[in-house]
């Protein structure tokens, strides 16, 4: 399989020089296909058609806009399963994970769907008599959208579906690691009736994408991913005045009180640490509990973890899939060794997963620390695999200072019977997201989705709030009064 950049209506091959396999992370002997790279020159041409579709769109209804992502759902819904598979082959997370990600994004496409109709703004009385005032919303012309791999089919979707929806024309560049499921995603919206040029798929590495990020013609960028490369983003297109929006990078704390009921916090944090390979944004990375339960909450998330199956996520019984590549996979095992060397307890794991069949990919075993401080590398900074830091604590006060004494703000969890403190918590974490008695990852598509601190700039995605990084709202002034105006308060 080769894939295709889609641009101005047809299915082109991008003229890059360079190549990449796209290898199953499960199993390296299993080849996709390869994905040649496109040059800045098929980014400008996607962005030119872009510019040429934007007039007819933009002037096209709202609602009308919102029936092709109407349809793009439906006609992926009847796609679900075999989507799911090509996902969990491309990307590696396990079936039901897979599952999951194609049914968030029905979800997310149903509710933004409705928005062609909802993307209103505000009327207000004016200080003066015969007059009022409103704002209405408007597209911003071509805007580029920038995605990552560890949600290859969900993340395009939430940014496409607004997108559109708010009257804009699109150039999409995914992951270079997941284009296959990127392409079904654009094979929808093109199967339910986007124009030529309003949608414009490039496929590439970090070259076009920079060509998005600093091509003149695009006057916003809404990206996905780490924060180096999100804050290097977010510098360039801030220097062109562009409005970014970046979401990146977690260190999400789930934290554990002495009254929490202990059986339910460590099925969620086992869930939320070694769910998806720790390969997700709001993947529970620190577990911050109470030192009068720790030993048993660890014992309780270890014995989870040990009944982990990893493997080839397309198989009966496998509960954990690989680390997306190589790189990430050598990432993963080299901060179980800052751990180790810095002095925490390693009580599971620590290593490369060992089994039948997984030396052909990329498995770390799911891996436990405790005894972690606050002020550890493995405390600190995103590891993006399946690593819990367990750090112990007095109290809630102690619990909610170190939750938030890191750069990032995704999202965070609390364990506990007790309300007064679950208000306190909600008023005191500094995370974009918070759950009660959950895991730490999940978000649904009609609440808004984002972070904090070094996690997340610009509007939040998805909820009624995904249209407001897509639109300008202009403010409208109507004198009708018919007369010359005399008062000087307005
Ligand atoms: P990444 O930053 O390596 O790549 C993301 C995208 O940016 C890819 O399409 C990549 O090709 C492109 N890119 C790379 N260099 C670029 C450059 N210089 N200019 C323009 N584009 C460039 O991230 P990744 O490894 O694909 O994804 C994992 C990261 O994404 C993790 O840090 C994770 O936390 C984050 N993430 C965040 C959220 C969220 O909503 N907060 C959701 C999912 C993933």
């Amino acid at each position: 399989m080769e894939y295709r950049n889609w641009i101005d209506g047809e299915w082109v091959e991008p003229s890059g020089e360079r190549t990449l396999p796209n290898v199953n992370p499960a199993d390296t002997r299993d080849v996709l296909g390869t994905l040649r790279l496109s040059s800045r020159e098929d980014v400008r041409r996607a962005v030119a058609g872009a510019k040429r579709a934007f007039p007819a769109w933009r002037r096209t209804p709202a609602p009308e806009r919102a029936r092709v992502v109407a349809r793009a759902q439906k006609i992926l819904e009847a796609q679900a399963d075999e989507l799911a598979r090509l996902l969990t082959r491309e990307e590696g997370k396990v079936l039901a994970e897979a599952r999951g990600e194609v049914a968030k994004t029905i979800n997310v496409l149903e509710f933004m769907a409705g928005e062609g109709y909802r993307m209103g703004g505000i009327t207000r009385p004016s200080v003066l008599p015969s007059n009022f005032c409103y704002t209405v919303r408007q597209p911003l012309g071509v805007v580029g959208l920038i995605t990552p791999w560890n949600f290859p089919v969900c993340i395009p979707a939430w940014k496409i579906a607004p997108a559109l929806i708010a009257g804009n024309t699109i150039v999409f560049k995914p992951s270079e690691l997941t284009p296959a499921t990127a392409e079904v995603v654009v094979r929808a919206f093109i199967e339910a009736g986007c124009p030529a040029g309003v949608l414009q798929l490039v496929h590439g590495d970090a070259e076009a994408g920079d060509e998005i990020v600093r091509h003149p013609e695009i006057p916003a960028i809404s990206f996905t991913g780490s924060n180096e490369v999100g804050r290097s983003i977010y510098e360039t297109a801030a220097g062109m005045l562009k409005k970014v929006q970046c979401e990146m990078g977690g260190k999400n704390p789930i934290v554990v009180l002495e009254d929490a009921d202990l059986e339910l916090a460590a099925a969620g944090a086992a869930k939320g640490a070694f769910g998806s390979t720790g390969q997700r944004c709001t993947a529970t990375s620190r577990a911050i509990v109470h030192e009068a339960v720790a030993d048993r909450f660890v014992e309780l998330v270890a014995e989870h973890a040990r009944r982990i199956v990893p493997g080839n996520g397309l198989q009966e019984g496998v509960t954990m899939g690989p680390s997306v590549d190589r790189e990430q996979f050598d990432k993963v095992l080299s901060y179980i060794e800052i751990g180790k060397q810095e002095g925490a307890t390693l009580v599971l794991g620590g290593s490369r997963a060992e089994g039948e069949g997984l030396e052909h990919g990329y498995f770390p075993a799911p891996t436990i620390f405790d005894h972690v401080r606050p002020g550890m590398r493995i405390a600190r900074e995103e590891i993006f695999g399946p690593v819990l830091s367990v750090i112990r604590v007095r109290d809630l006060d102690e619990a909610i200072e170190i939750a938030n004494d890191v750069e990032y703000g995704l999202t965070s969890s609390l364990y506990t019977r007790d309300p007064n403190r679950w208000f306190r918590f909600v008023d005191e974490i500094e995370t974009g997201i918070t759950h009660l008695n959950s895991p730490t990852p999940g978000g649904e598509s009609q609440m808004p989705f984002g972070g904090v601190k070094a996690t997340g700039v610009g509007a939040r995605e998805m909820g009624d709030t995904a249209i407001d990084f897509f639109t300008e709202l202009k403010a409208v002034y109507v004198d009708y009064t018919g007369a010359k105006r005399e008062s000087n308060v307005y």
